[in-house]
């Protein structure tokens, strides 16, 4: 006979592996995942009909370094800053449509060639924002690419090594010069970093949304570059 205590454990035992189980397909349940553009009920954040659009729009474009920007060698990028993409782009980062990042990197691996490359790289590094702007806008854009790109390559996410340390006028209200004025010396390199040589030898892909003049990604580049990496390639969403 199986006595209160013993039905219990049995309880026990079997209720928890199954409730882990069925979690993520409740939460499927209730809330279902949808096009991050339409809206519609869609498996991969992108519907069928999204993603044409999308494609249509895509260039899958590899720019090797210009003259003034010669911290990082290549410079990736999905799409040009334009028309339907410059709208989900700010949506993206101005009216808390957060969760685009999903559509886009979905889209972004489904691309042979992309995928392929990104796989090859051993860190990925977002650029990082201030604590003021985090507080602001409640999110770091180019974070939640990296995060879901790390997840899905596999590839590791280092948050802990390139730090923003100064507060600056948003890079998208300059022009070109007052850019690169603005942003210099706006990151460095924890002390972690250094001590632990975690990015030492390494292929590092940094990240962010868009490429305008360049001005951030080189500063950030330039600075990533004192932890001795092996390279340092940049991927974007768009390029203006
Ligand atoms: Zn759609």
């Amino acid at each position: 006979m199986i006595t209160n205590k013993g039905k219990q454990k049995m309880r026990q035992k079997c209720s928890v592996p199954l409730c882990l189980k069925t979690v993520p397909e409740f939460l499927n349940f209730i809330y279902p995942p949808r096009c991050g553009i339409c809206g519609k009920i869609s498996e991969n954040f992108l519907c069928v009909k999204c993603n044409k659009v999308l494609e249509g729009q895509a260039v899958f474009g590899i720019d090797k370094t210009k003259a003034n920007l010669k911290s990082f060698e290549n410079h990736l990028y999905i799409f040009k800053y334009e028309g339907i993409i410059r709208n989900m782009i700010i949506n993206y980062k101005f009216n808390e449509k957060s969760y685009l990042y999903k559509t886009f990197v979905n889209f972004l691996l489904k691309n042979k060639k992309f995928f392929k490359i990104l796989k090859s790289y051993d860190k990925i590094v977002p650029v990082p924002i201030s604590k003021k702007r985090m507080k602001k806008r409640g999110y770091n854009q180019s974070k939640l690419i990296a995060n879901e790109l790390s997840k899905k390559l596999g590839i590791d996410l280092d948050l802990n090594n390139l730090l923003k340390v100064k507060d600056i006028i948003e890079q998208s209200k300059l022009d070109g010069r007052n850019r690169e004025e603005n942003i210099k010396n706006a990151y460095s390199l924890s002390t972690y970093a250094i001590s632990k040589k975690t990015l030492e030898n390494k292929k590092i892909i940094l990240i962010d949304d868009v490429f305008t003049t360049g001005s951030t990604v080189e500063e950030c580049a330039k600075t990533l570059k004192n932890a001795n990496p092996k390279k340092i390639d940049v991927l974007t969403i768009a390029k203006d």
